[in-house]
């Protein structure tokens, strides 16, 4: 029987993880299942999981869940705020670390995580790109096992030879081949990206996700992170990871050898796969989602992605080439611009104008610590809000 902590479980990847381990009551048990604000639906979650541990954004919410919990389930304690967080994700009861909150908010308790020696199932890209060798060190450290979740990634895992961490020219690989489905605005012509709603930014074709990382998707952000989650991953180059755009979504991504063998991992659009695979590594469980149908499919279309169009890609390959806190500056500009999209403060081509301007306002450090990643976050944050208040105040003229 393994304890299990879902972070952000209240999230699209959270409630798949609980999908996935409701279907296996014998060998995985919920310790602790965590979320921001959504009181409620950690309530219902805790009803149904019988959680050791329940741990909210903040004190007021914590307060809230502990007071419907109270004569229910007096067994389970709430816990509030980072600490909590890392708390649960280190616990000694806990095998199985699910990193499924959004953005750099994850890093500390992913880190926890890492320093306790778990197995990380790794969704919160945020973290890695943020944190990156610094991550990875602790990881290996630490004895952790870091399998991924990001449907790309875990399938370029499973394409992988043993041993591929000594890189992958020592592993007989060429490179890695990153598919995308390019996104809800593929084809559409940049004059019209002004209009683009949070809506419609969130209508991902083939994937049912999360606000933030639908819109990163859309701006092509998402594979940029990608880039840099692969390199740090597959301890590999930028140079190494070529950005496919496959629209189907069918397959997952692939790993080219150096014989000219390429090696693909296929399926469904469905996170329970990657999820599946990664509880379960290295045995295989059924994750409930559906088998894949090749004549419905019928046909694999696959095109170069236009970084004209999509300039995220562009900067999140720059950063990922470069041995400073670019990945950091970058990723905080666009966590910040998201937000202010969301909220209906910018336009979709806003986004992009965020980073870049973040990215030639800083000047990127060189860091070896976490403490030192956090202050450059916070660095970049202010600087990205800087840009974005100058922008709304455009509008409003
Ligand atoms: P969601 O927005 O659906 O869920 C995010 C989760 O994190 C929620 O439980 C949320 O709590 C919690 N959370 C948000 N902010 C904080 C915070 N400051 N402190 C603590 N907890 C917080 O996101 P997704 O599930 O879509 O994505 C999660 C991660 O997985 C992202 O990094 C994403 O890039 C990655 N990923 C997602 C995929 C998907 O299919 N969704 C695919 C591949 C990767 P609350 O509900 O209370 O707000």
């Amino acid at each position: 029987m393994k304890g299990v902590t879902i972070l952000g479980a209240t999230g699209s990847i959270g409630i798949n993880t609980l999908d996935v381990m409701s279907r296996y009551p014998d060998r995985y048990r919920v310790v602790a299942l965590t979320a921001n604000s959504e009181v409620e639906r950690l309530y219902r979650q805790c009803q149904t999981f019988r959680p050791r541990y329940a741990v909210m954004g903040n004190e007021l919410a914590a307060e809230q869940l502990a007071a419907r919990l109270r004569k229910e389930l007096p067994g389970t304690e709430v816990l509030s705020g980072v600490s909590g967080l890392e708390r649960v994700a280190a616990l000694e009861e806990v095998d199985i670390v699910m990193a499924a909150i959004v953005g750099a908010a994850g890093l500390l308790p992913a880190l926890a995580a890492a320093r306790g020696g778990k197995r990380i199932l790794l969704a919160n890209k945020e973290a890695l790109v943020v944190a990156g060798a610094i991550f990875m060190d602790e990881v290996r450290r630490n004895g952790a096992q870091l399998l991924p979740i990001d449907s790309e990634h875990n399938a370029i895992f499973q394409c992988m030879p043993d041993g591929f961490e000594r890189g992958l020219a020592q592993s007989g690989v060429r490179r890695i081949m990153l598919t995308s489905s390019g996104g809800p605005f593929l084809h559409l012509p940049a004059a019209e990206f002004a209009s683009i709603t949070p809506d419609q930014a969130c209508a991902h074709p083939n994937w049912t996700m999360g606000r933030k990382i639908s819109v990163d998707s859309a701006t092509m952000m998402n594979k940029g992170l990608e880039v840099i989650e692969a390199c740090l991953l597959f301890n590999t180059t930028p140079g190494d990871v070529q950005v496919v755009i496959h629209p189907q979504s069918v397959i997952h991504s692939m790993v080219e050898y150096l014989d000219g063998s390429v090696l693909a991992q296929l399926g469904t659009p469905d996170m329970r796969i990657p999820i599946a695979h990664a509880l379960a590594w290295p045995e295989r469980i059924e994750s409930g989602a559906g088998r894949l149908d090749l004549f419905e499919v019928a046909r694999l279309d696959f095109e170069a992605p236009d970084l004209e169009r999509f300039p995220c890609l562009a900067y999140a390959y720059e950063a990922a080439s470069r041995n400073d806190t670019s990945a950091v500056i970058m990723n905080a500009a666009n966590e910040e611009a998201v937000a202010a999209f969301l909220d209906n403060g910018i336009l979709f081509p806003d986004i992009p104008r965020v980073i870049r301007g973040t990215l030639d306002e800083l000047s990127p450090r060189r860091v070896t610590t976490i403490e030192e990643v956090l202050v450059e976050d916070r660095r970049a944050r202010a600087a990205a809000n800087g840009i974005i208040k100058e922008m709304k105040s455009d509008y409003c003229q």
